[in-house]
């Protein structure tokens, strides 16, 4: 059998295959502890569980509007506004199947085949192989630590080309954690508009804040920033519903047209029920408390891991003011990422993601998105195997 190249072409994800074989050594009996879930060890809020189970006893069990319910929509919309300054209305938003169909759709409706990408690393796993399934380009800009491992504005207007379509900005960052400032965001705008390329702005960990960092959408920069602004957001993170594959998209209305399109010959719409749980998530006085409540537990288990880090001779990470992940330095080991990632499991069993899935070869991902306890243990076995090297 051929696959196609333009499948063929695309690795399956790595940090699914990670996850995937450590839950298989612990199926074993092996006691593992993983760092490398990027979700949530959250149930979902009972009052968004309930509202489903709701809508499913009221026989919301039927094929509705690929673009999602408009009740859905409308709440998107207001949440944008008055969450993020972005003046969009209903007619703005689609609802998709996780902000993984968001990026994908937004992506394939925009990208012609040789259209560039610019994506900066370290980055989440699927956007480069979004865009090459789109016959796109991506143009990948290696970050340091020195800079937060942040695409700094020069950096963004010395890699436009006259084919340079969109680039990608995630804040918070996965892998990252870093949150760029406003400032930082406005100067990036800036750019985008001088040079007439649009700005893909994943903002998934928005909620997931720390130390007073500030959230600012690229599109609440100005009107012409949004514009050229497509806002990709989901419920996974934010309200630990990893599983409901409920996310959104955000962008001039041309654009949903098109992505509607798509997803109408696709996937359809996200699962009726599921939606019904998302509107509640948004629109119930409940919702804050909740997220709060887990953002503390990431807090305390940040402050922990980090501490645990700094005390490991040659280890370093930047500050992450977001997410729920910890990017670590382990150049001064001598090992690449999936040499001491492999090395590190094997033998001691603690499971984190090189970050050579992130584009950079010189650090791993560890995801405290698990309990204390497992973070502990597996603190205690990292450290013994840095010792040991
Ligand atoms: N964007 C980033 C940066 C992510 O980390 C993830 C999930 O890990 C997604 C998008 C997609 O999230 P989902 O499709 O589960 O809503």
């Amino acid at each position: 059998m051929k696959i196609s190249a333009r499948v063929g072409q695309v690795p399956p994800s790595m940090t699914l295959a990670i996850s995937a074989k450590a839950k298989a050594m612990k199926a074993e009996g092996i006691d593992v502890c993983s760092f490398s879930a990027g979700e949530p060890d959250f149930a979902t809020p009972k009052h968004i569980v309930e509202a489903a189970k709701q809508a499913l006893d009221e026989g919301k069990t039927r094929y509705g509007p690929a673009a999602g319910e408009m009740k859905l929509r409308s709440a998107i919309a207001q949440k944008l506004q008055t969450d993020n300054q972005l003046n969009y209305s209903a007619e703005n938003v689609q609802v998709t199947n996780g902000g993984k169909q968001s990026l994908f759709n937004a992506i394939l409706a925009l990208i012609e085949p040789g259209d560039e990408v610019i994506i900066p690393a370290p980055y989440w796993v699927s956007y480069p192989e979004m865009v090459k399934l789109a016959e796109g380009t991506p143009i990948i800009v290696p970050t340091t630590a020195e800079t937060q491992y942040k695409i700094t504005p020069e950096q963004l207007k010395a890699t436009i080309t006259a084919k340079t379509k969109l680039f990608v900005l995630n804040s918070p960052s996965n892998p990252t954690g870093v949150v760029y400032t406003p400032d930082e965001i406005r100067a990036l705008a800036e750019v985008a508009i001088d040079a007439d390329i649009w700005a893909i702005s994943d903002e998934i960990y928005e909620k997931i804040l720390y130390d007073g960092a500030q959230h600012l959408s690229i599109g609440a920069v100005s009107p012409e920033m949004l514009d050229r602004t497509i806002t990709s957001n989901g419920f996974a993170k934010a309200f630990s519903m990893t599983g409901w594959r409920v996310g959104y998209l955000a962008a001039p209305v041309a654009l949903i047209k098109a992505t509607s399109t798509l997803q109408s010959h696709s996937t359809s719409n996200v699962c009726t029920f599921a939606q019904y749980g998302a509107l509640e998530a948004l629109t119930s006085p409940e919702s804050p408390g909740c997220i709060e409540q887990m953002r503390q537990a990431f807090a305390q288990r940040r402050t922990y891991i980090l501490d645990r880090i700094h005390s490991i001779p040659g280890m370093s990470a930047p500050q992450p003011d977001g997410a729920f992940y910890v990017f670590v330095d382990i150049s001064s080991t001598g090992l690449n990422s999936l040499e001491f990632c492999d090395r590190l499991l094997e033998k001691y069993h603690v499971a984190a993601v090189p970050g050579i899935a992130f584009g950079t070869d010189t650090c791993l991902r560890l995801s405290y998105a698990t309990d204390m306890t497992s973070i502990e243990k597996g603190m205690d076995r990292l450290e013994q195997f840095v010792r040991s090297l």
